[in-house]
């Protein structure tokens, strides 16, 4: 599986920017800085921001918070809870919080083995989802839309019956696809290339006026795993520095720096799947051979397992528990080539954690041992910096929730429009 990152803020790649002159300011723009940097401290908050708590943590004084904050309540942007309890002298402070279902991101995606809708409110709530599982491989661009399109039409009448603003949609792929654009280059499972997913997805009376954008499905994954993971932490997103490696029928790849994805000059960076494991190895979908997806994309695990075609990985891994050799061994080789990929990469990257995710997070117990053991050998700095391997914790179809989560996000980086 292919990969690819995406321009718009704020999944701004990290390695490569773009180097415009610089020009001061202007008041709306300085307005809408200091909204979308409020409400980002509201919705990334750990513990709920208070209007005293905010002006400290942002560097504005709190006449100038209070005005930004009562903007966003009136909005529906914001809600205020009840206030917290006091303990010395003064007036208690009321926490303030993303408002719950008013604004609503939809991701949507077409993969391999399923298709599906998912809606997350600002706070990253679910708030209703569909997911069709089937075999998608070599499908008809045209028809998996039509499919996808009546998914996303039922639970957007449901938002829309509920008086959410939909505030836009972003499509997960499992290939290239065109920053700031709405093509699909190529996704080699689904043999696509070059299909215009935006205009397809206009047809749809409910999505004609709403901001359309695609993304690739591990990029999408790769950033739901930074915001669980500091949620998760409590810590900052900033803080996230890992190489996100999802195990599917392809493999896709990400590389988060300061919790933004690293793009690259074309943002098609991360595509550890087509790594050479070992050139004389089978041939590739991409038209190579020996790429780390023969070795451990699901359908590669399957067959060299002796499984037939359509195994799931619970039935794979219930084969190793059971004491098969044949499984046991396609999930250590899988392991070992993941390793062997993953260990270039980090050596590269000057990176010291991998994030094993979709099936590799189902597979973690006997998969990660074996990726941890080939990058302590093989990444140079791990005698002085230990290697880390671990668990995804963004859940099933994270590239949905990564979907769903770039365009709320899109909200917080430019809240103005929204203000009504
Ligand atoms: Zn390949």
């Amino acid at each position: 599986m292919v990969t690819t990152v995406r321009r718009e803020d704020p999944i701004q790649p990290t390695l490569l920017r773009t180097r415009g002159s610089v020009r001061p300011a202007r008041q709306s723009s300085l307005r809408e800085h200091n909204l979308s940097l409020v409400l980002r401290h509201i919705v990334d908050a750990g513990t709920p921001m208070t209007r005293a708590r905010l002006a400290k943590a942002v560097g504005l004084t709190r006449p100038a918070v209070s005005d930004l904050v009562d903007r966003l309540i009136a909005a529906r942007l914001v809600v205020e809870s009840a206030p917290e309890a006091v303990e010395r002298a003064g007036r208690p402070g009321v926490p303030l919080l993303p408002a719950p279902g008013s604004f609503v991101g939809v991701g949507l995606e077409v993969a391999v083995d399923h298709i599906g809708v998912r809606a997350l409110d600002l706070g990253g709530t679910l708030v209703t989802e569909r997911i069709v599982e089937g075999d998608f491989r070599a499908s008809e661009p045209n028809s998996i839309f039509e499919r996808l399109l009546s998914l996303c039409d039922l639970v957007v009448a449901q938002l829309d019956s509920s008086s959410a603003t939909v505030a836009g949609v972003c499509v997960s792929v499992p290939g290239l696809t065109n920053p700031g654009g709405g093509m699909v280059r190529y996704a080699p499972n689904l043999v696509w290339q070059d299909v215009d997913a935006i205009a397809v997805l206009r047809r749809s009376p409910k999505l004609r006026e709403l901001p359309i954008e695609v993304g690739n499905d591990a990029d999408l994954a790769a950033r739901a795993e930074a915001r669980q993971r500091s949620r998760a932490s409590g810590g900052s997103r900033l803080d996230q520095n890992f190489l996100f490696i999802s195990g599917e029928v392809g493999i896709g790849g990400a590389i988060v720096l300061g919790g933004e994805l690293a793009g690259g000059l074309h943002g098609w960076s991360g595509e550890i799947g087509h790594a050479v494991v070992d050139p004389r190895g089978p041939q590739c979908g991409c038209g190579a051979t020996g790429c780390l997806e023969q070795y451990a994309g699901k359908d590669a695990l399957v067959r060299r397992a002796g499984l037939p075609p359509g195994t799931t990985i619970t039935n794979l891994l219930a084969r190793v528990a059971a004491g098969d050799e044949s499984a046991r061994t396609a999930v250590e080789e899988a392991g070992q080539a993941v390793g062997l990929a993953s260990s270039s990469a980090l050596n590269l990257l000057d990176l010291d954690t991998v994030v094993l995710g979709g099936s590799y997070a189902q597979m973690f117990d006997v998969l990660g041992p074996t990726v941890h053991a080939i990058l302590t050998e093989r990444v140079l700095a791990a005698r002085w910096v230990p290697v880390r391997v671990e668990s995804a914790v963004s859940g099933d179809f994270a590239s949905l929730t990564g979907a769903a989560m770039r365009v709320v996000d899109r909200v917080v980086t430019h809240p103005t429009p929204w203000l009504g």
